[in-house]
């Protein structure tokens, strides 16, 4: 077997949806070429932005920094990052550790932030409550709250996060089964901000597959966090994720066929939805919201924090 591209012997990779057998450079060049392809095609990047990128120290945000970079030491953009510790034993320390690591590596400007400092109780202790909604639901929303924070504190104009096709598909498929029309019309490149206060969010790896990220951050010898998260398989993502993994097994492009159906429906859906965008702001924390409270306030109300 020879590279589809150069003809090398040393392949690594066969692509399935479409046949393409690469050899490593090929194969990195191809991913890299895939990301700048979107990030022009969404315009995800203006020249003098700067890009906060929310980094676990995964696969995912490893490989979203990486990219990125190439962008600053072009001296189009600049980029600071920013680490959530969400307060998960055994789990999310050793993703701190390496997030440092990169950001030292790279002399980026970089934060630590954590749930217990925020709001004085981990996602640990509140999956010991008797009565929770399930690890995901808070963790994505006290997230989202404090890296919109940490962004308007460090002036970063936007926020790269590392969805990738999985990610993407599994949200879309998620948010349609569950009826969440209004989440549904969300998604996308490039979100459209909520409010002022909200940081325009950009996901540059959204039509990378998990899987060929996987195979990027090992090709190019990169150091990440590959231990999952221990609540992930509990959560409804999970099971999604299985299934559209099962059916990706007979019928190879079809994350890629849900992908460009919702992007056409999108437009449609739309129209029709009340767009529900935070006009007002918390009183408790004074985050946009367009509620009294703030998602993250009423969470922490519900559990007397
Ligand atoms: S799997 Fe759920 S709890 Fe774990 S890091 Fe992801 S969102 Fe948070
Ligand atoms: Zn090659
Ligand atoms: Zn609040």
């Amino acid at each position: 077997m020879k590279c589809s591209k150069c003809g090398s012997p040393k392949v690594i990779y066969k692509q399935e949806q479409s046949g393409q057998i690469l050899c490593k450079e090929c194969f990195i060049e191809s991913i890299e070429s895939k990301v700048i392809k979107t990030v022009r095609k969404e315009k995800l990047l203006d020249r003098g932005d700067k890009v906060l990128v929310a980094l676990s120290g995964g696969k995912d945000s490893v490989t979203t920094l990486e990219i990125l970079n190439s962008f600053r030491e072009m001296n189009v953009i600049d980029l600071c990052a920013v680490t959530v510790d969400e307060g998960i034993a055994n789990y999310r320390q050793d993703g701190v550790d390496i997030a440092k690591r990169h950001a030292e590596r790279r002399g980026i400007e970089h934060r630590v932030v954590s749930l217990k400092e925020d709001y004085g109780i981990t996602l640990d202790e509140i999956m010991q409550r008797p009565k929770h909604r399930g690890s995901c639901t808070y963790c994505g929303v006290f997230r989202r709250t404090i890296i919109n924070k940490a962004a308007r504190e460090m002036g970063a104009t936007k926020i790269a996060t590392g969805h990738n096709l999985d990610d993407e598909v599994q949200a879309i498929m998620m948010n349609y089964l569950e009826g969440n029309t209004n989440n549904l019309t969300k998604l996308g490149a490039k979100t459209e901000s909520d409010a002022e206060e909200f940081t325009v969010k950009i996901k540059p790896l959204r039509e990378i597959p998990e899987r060929e990220i996987g195979i990027y951050v090992v090709a190019k010898e990169l150091e990440v966090h590959f231990d999952s998260c221990p609540y992930a398989m509990q959560s409804f993502r999970g099971e999604v994720s299985e299934l559209i993994n099962q059916l990706n097994e007979k019928h190879p492009t079809i994350k890629y066929s849900t992908l460009r159906g919702y992007e056409k429906i999108k437009a449609a859906i739309k129209d029709e939805m009340q767009n529900d965008y935070a006009h007002g702001r918390c009183s408790r924390c004074g985050e946009p919201s367009s509620n009294e409270l703030c998602k993250a306030c009423s969470f922490l109300e519900e559990l007397g924090v």
